[in-house]
């Protein structure tokens, strides 16, 4: 594998959450970076900081349409060909299921055909979606998972389970090398203020003194990653020279309530928001936990940040969002950053 800053990466979905973390981490490795993305759930703000970085290109492109031209043409050849394009939370994604699908079936197709014409080694983010709601705790990669094809959510989990059945047929055909990573709840700044997801809500609403939704019970569990350790074990996945090729798990084994991770928001932000309890959303998964034994022994890696710490930063992040969008008091700071993601949500694309 080529270093330094003749190995090209490209980042699908770069401006997106993990995809801007994933490009900040490969550019400070030495490498050049060529983000595409679709600007659908993206933001530019995320990339704002990159606009006289020479080693970072962007392509504003949809990975649905056809393999990047640009890059297919192109005589310098990617060394990495990351896949992170596609919406990831549950309202934005089943906002046009369709392209959802379609992003990750298409996209995933020309994304191969790329790093087959070029040689790159693909890395696919997947997700513990495909294990949908799991009777088997915590998940373990040889669990085939138990979804609903005909649902709501089926649009992304069978969108990244046939994701993954591309992968591994380019794989069984030898037509390149990859790399699958299933990635658990990821959370961290650069999250949108309107993803709809539980850490981003929960923080957003406490921030401005608003009721903390709980869908359900909020005895249902999940496990928070953070976005720099996820980012780690994406690296560490790409560059191993293991021979293990199926998908490995990357996400923190640490599990909690989802009501539990409200009080430790309304706690640490010292809001005085009351909670609310809403319908749970059809099939929402029930428990999540990552088994990370594979990831431990096959990439040597673990996460490292505890959730008090994570939370902290995310916090700070939307706090400060908020302030710089309207340097105002921080609750109406994001009520208008809500106002302004949402208009910017319904215009054509958005
Ligand atoms: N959730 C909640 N309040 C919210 C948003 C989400 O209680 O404002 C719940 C949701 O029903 C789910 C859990 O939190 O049980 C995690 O939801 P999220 O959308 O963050 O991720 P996913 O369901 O994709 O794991």
């Amino acid at each position: 594998m080529k270093n330094g800053h003749e190995t090209i990466a490209v980042v699908a979905g770069g401006a997106g959450f993990i995809g801007s973390h994933l490009v900040d981490a490969l550019l400070a490795e030495g490498m050049r970076v060529v983000c595409i993305d679709n600007f659908r759930t993206g933001r530019i703000e995320n990339l704002r900081h990159l606009e006289r970085e020479p080693a970072f290109d962007l392509i504003d492109a949809d990975i649905i349409d056809a393999p990047p031209a640009k890059l297919m043409r192109s005589a310098r050849k990617p060394g990495f060909v990351f896949n992170l394009a596609c919406a990831a939370s549950p309202p934005h994604y089943q906002a046009d299921p369709e392209h959802t699908l379609l992003t990750s079936v298409m996209g995933t197709h020309h994304l191969l055909q790329l790093a087959e014409a070029t040689g790159a080694r693909f890395v696919q983010a997947s997700t513990s979606e495909i294990y949908g709601d799991p009777e088997i705790h915590p998940q373990r990669e040889n669990y085939w998972g138990h979804v609903n094809p005909t649902g709501p959510r089926a649009c992304y989990d069978e969108g990244k389970r046939a994701a993954e059945a591309l992968v591994f047929d380019f794989l069984r055909a030898r037509r390149g090398d990859a790399r699958v990573a299933r990635i658990f709840n990821t959370y961290g700044p650069r999250m949108r203020a309107d993803d709809g997801r539980v850490v981003s809500n929960v923080i957003t609403q406490a921030l401005a003194g608003d009721d903390i939704t709980i869908y359900g019970s909020g005895e249902q569990t999940r496990s928070f990653c953070y976005v720099d350790d996820l980012v780690r074990g994406l690296i560490a996945l790409s560059r191993h020279d293991n021979s293990y090729r199926g998908a490995i798990n990357l996400g923190n084994p640490k599990e909690i309530k989802v009501l539990e991770l409200a009080g430790r928001v309304v706690e640490m932000t010292g809001a005085q928001s009351t909670i609310a309890f809403r319908p749970l959303p059809v099939d929402d998964p029930r428990r999540r936990r990552p088994d990370i034994t594979l990831a431990q022994r096959v990439l040597k890696w673990r996460p490292t940040v505890p959730l008090a710490v994570g939370l902290a930063r995310t916090i700070a992040y939307f706090a400060a969002e908020a302030e710089a969008l309207a340097h105002l008091p921080t609750g109406r700071g994001i009520r208008q950053a809500r106002q302004i993601e949402s208009r910017a949500a319904a215009r054509p694309g958005g």
